[in-house]
């Protein structure tokens, strides 16, 4: 095998790019990515970016630099127009034909937008990219009004972020609670309580009726009847994947490019990993995982199975956020099914909540409590064995291990 071309130029590329060197392959390795920057990472966009804390240089996951010295061809502004799978080529926007011997495909998801009343506004924006952070940054004016529509991570972080910038803060959302997707009810309501507790406004069982307005919105009527002065709108209502590439290619993809436990697609030389990729675990549905910690490990085990390692992919599930100055950290699985929870509470606030199925700890939220993670992945990885209620209790949980 002489080339690998990688599509996307995100967190899962530059991960699988130095996997690649790090395991030894000496052949070609091209990222191709649409963007103008050199591979960063995205959580800091909605907070220290966005806050003005730290600077874009400072997500940098792959620079110039680094890519030259481990000879990765990183080639910006190049969109991948289509895959060949015969002639095993990628088609590039500006013409030109890649040959690859394996491509593994990283190509992301993209923010979910609002049409009609909100497209074309100079006031909505969307939180995804660099240019996104800078555009939105821009727009962030102490003492003016910021609205989140949508009450997921990002909605939520970014209504943090104002706020600690002096801005007025208000989220809407359609369901009942926040993180309805991710967060277990009782931690969703207790993360309400911070919110309100911080002065941002949570509207939860809302929709907008109608906005006013010409080339901005100015107000938003909401359900409840209230009518709100905005400044700046932020839409975080999901992501898509950007699986096209994959599905005109005839690679088999359902919401994501469906990839086996080895990060192989329906082509035995075409790899998917990251946002993109909708892995099937058994005889289980296919599913994407949107997370820092899952693109750099999934696209470090393509990278191997690429090279023929035949490793599966072990899955990563820890997730973080941050808001205010509260840490959130989840781990595996924290809604199992005829499960039990133990909760540990730590000072003010700050709680950790394990959750236990078949007599073993399966999962964990630490709210508030980031150093309880770094145990509880020990004690997930020796199978824990929970006889009583210890976890809960156990003057120091480390004592556990
Ligand atoms: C604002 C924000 C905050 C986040 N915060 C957290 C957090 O706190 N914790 C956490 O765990 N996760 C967080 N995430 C999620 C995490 O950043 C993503 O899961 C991760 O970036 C996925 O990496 P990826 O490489 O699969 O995709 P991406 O990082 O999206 O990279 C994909 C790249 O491919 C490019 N591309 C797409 N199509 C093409 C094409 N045809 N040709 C060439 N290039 C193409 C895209 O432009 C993009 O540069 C956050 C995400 C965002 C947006």
């Amino acid at each position: 095998m002489e080339q690998v071309v990688i599509i996307g130029g995100g967190q899962a590329a530059a991960s699988a790019a130095r996997t690649l060197r790090e395991e030894g392959f000496e052949g070609g390795v091209t990222i191709l990515s649409e963007e103008a920057y050199y591979p960063y990472e995205r959580p800091p966009l909605s907070k220290a970016v966005l806050q003005g804390a730290a600077d874009a240089n400072s997500t940098c996951l792959l620079g110039e630099e680094a890519a030259r010295s481990q000879n990765i061809n990183v080639r910006l502004g190049q969109r991948a127009e289509a895959i060949d799978r015969d002639r095993k080529v990628v088609k590039l926007a500006s013409g030109e034909s890649l040959p690859y011997d394996r491509l593994l495909i990283t190509t992301g998801s993209r923010a979910r937008t609002l049409d009609g009343a909100f497209a074309g506004k100079s006031n909505v924006f969307c939180l995804r990219s660099l240019d996104d952070a800078a555009a939105l940054k821009a727009a962030m004016v102490p003492g003016k009004h910021l609205l989140s529509i949508g009450a997921g991570w990002i909605g939520l972080e970014v209504a943090a972020t104002a706020r600690k910038m002096g801005m007025q803060a208000t989220v809407v959302e359609l369901a009942d609670r926040l993180c309805g997707r991710s967060l277990p009810a009782d931690v969703g309501a207790l993360l309400a309580e911070v919110h309100s507790e911080q002065g941002t406004v949570v509207h939860l069982n809302t929709e907008i009726e109608s906005v006013g307005g010409r080339d901005r919105i100015e107000t938003v009527t909401l359900s409840n009847g209230q009518t709100l002065q905005v400044d700046v709108i932020v839409v975080g209502i999901g992501a898509i994947a950007n699986d096209a590439l994959g599905r005109d290619a005839g690679l088999e993809t359902a919401n994501g490019i469906v990839v086996d436990e080895f990060l192989r697609t329906s082509d035995p030389n075409i790899f998917a990993a990251g946002d993109v990729a909708a892995m099937r675990i058994g005889e289980g549905r296919p599913a994407r995982m949107e997370s820092w910690a899952n693109a750099q490990d999934q696209a470090a085990a393509a990278a191997r199975n690429i090279l023929g390692k035949e490793m599966p992919y072990a899955v990563n599930t820890w997730f973080w956020s941050d808001q205010y100055d509260l840490n959130i950290q989840m781990i595996g699985n924290i809604q199992p099914e005829g499960g039990s929870v133990l909760v540990r509470n730590g000072e003010g606030k700050a709680f950790t909540r394990f959750s236990v199925a078949d007599g073993r700890l399966v999962g964990a939220i630490c709210f508030g409590a980031p150093r309880d993670m770094a145990i509880i992945r020990r004690l997930m990885s020796k199978g824990y064995l929970v006889t009583d209620d210890a976890l809960a209790t156990a003057p120091e949980l480390r004592k556990l291990l």
